[in-house]
């Protein structure tokens, strides 16, 4: 399909993106969401105002103990980066399990939180490290934790006059982290994707943080299944304890793609594999 009509402008700066953006504008980073949406008519605008270029944005540093990834960087910028392997190793396993090589090169860790797909990948791997968002109006900037950052079905905290700049991760150096999905054979977005990081080791796992995405309209930690393996060594007691201990109140979704029940099923496998991987 064709897209409405719509202005198109590049922004040279920040601050030059900020002072354009409106309720009647919309930001365009790597476009592999937003492009199909208008396409689809699913979305229209007055005016995209396009960030891809802006070197604001860009970049992966450390900053003391926390990685910083700018919301610019591709996921296969992220996926290769030793930075990241060394001090957030999930975010380059996720990253590198993101989509085909084309939306790897084009699509960016920005672009897809904000977008808030419940079956995005990302989500699951910021709520895993307790990243947070860094995002910046013309009035200044904040740092929104990632738990409070997704709240619905492609629906943020993210205000409309707000862009995303970057995502503050912790060093997880030395934490055993994974992420194990089940994807749609041929997006590869997650049916469910499980993201599992802890410290101390096989024999006694500490700071277990469990979360999940493609499960539900809102990605999510599961905190009964954190408590449940605190302290536990990886064996199948523990993956038996783990997948009883799944939140049962969670609204688990159901599509042409999969049922509730299967999704279920599913997160509990994927548990029990994240488990084993670590
Ligand atoms: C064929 C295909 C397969 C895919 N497979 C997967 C997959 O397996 N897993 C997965 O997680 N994703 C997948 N994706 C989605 C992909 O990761 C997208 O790149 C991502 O969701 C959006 O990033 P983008 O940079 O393209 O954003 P855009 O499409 O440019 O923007 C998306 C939304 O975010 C807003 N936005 C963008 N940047 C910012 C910012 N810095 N601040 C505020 N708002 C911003 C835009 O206004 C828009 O509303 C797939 C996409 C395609 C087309």
């Amino acid at each position: 399909m064709i897209p409405t009509s719509f202005n198109y402008t590049k922004a040279s700066s920040l601050s030059d993106a900020l002072s354009a953006l409106n309720d009647d504008s919309k930001i365009l980073a790597g476009g592999h969401s937003l492009i199909p949406a208008l396409k689809l008519r699913l979305n229209e605008t007055d005016t995209l105002i396009d960030i891809s270029k802006l070197s604001e944005l860009q970049g992966i540093s450390m900053d003391g103990n926390d990685l910083l990834i700018g919301a610019g960087a591709t996921h296969a910028e992220i996926a290769s980066s030793e930075t990241v392997k060394q001090h957030a190793p999930l975010f380059a396993m996720v990253a590198a399990q993101i989509g085909d090589i084309q939306v790897r090169n084009k699509g960016t860790i920005g672009g897809s939180i904000a977008h808030a797909d419940p079956a995005a990948d990302w989500p699951a791997a910021l709520l895993a490290c307790e990243a947070s968002v860094e995002v910046q109006s013309s009035a200044g900037s904040r740092s929104i934790a990632a738990s409070d950052f997704f709240i619905g079905i492609f629906t943020t905290s993210l205000q409309s006059d707000e862009i995303i700049t970057g995502i503050r991760v912790a060093s997880q150096a030395g934490r055993m982290c994974t992420y194990q999905k089940f994807a749609q054979p041929a997006s590869r977005f997650a049916l469910v994707g499980c993201a599992v990081c802890a410290s101390g080791s096989r024999d006694g796992l500490s700071n277990v943080r469990v979360a999940f995405t493609g499960v539900s309209d809102t990605p999510y930690r599961d905190t009964s299944v954190e408590a449940a393996i605190e302290g536990k060594g990886v064996n199948q007691e523990t993956k038996d304890a783990a997948a009883n201990a799944i939140d049962k109140s969670i609204y688990v979704m159901s599509d042409h793609f999969a049922s509730e029940k299967y999704r279920s099923h599913l997160a509990g496998v994927m548990l029990g594999r994240a488990l084993e991987a670590l």
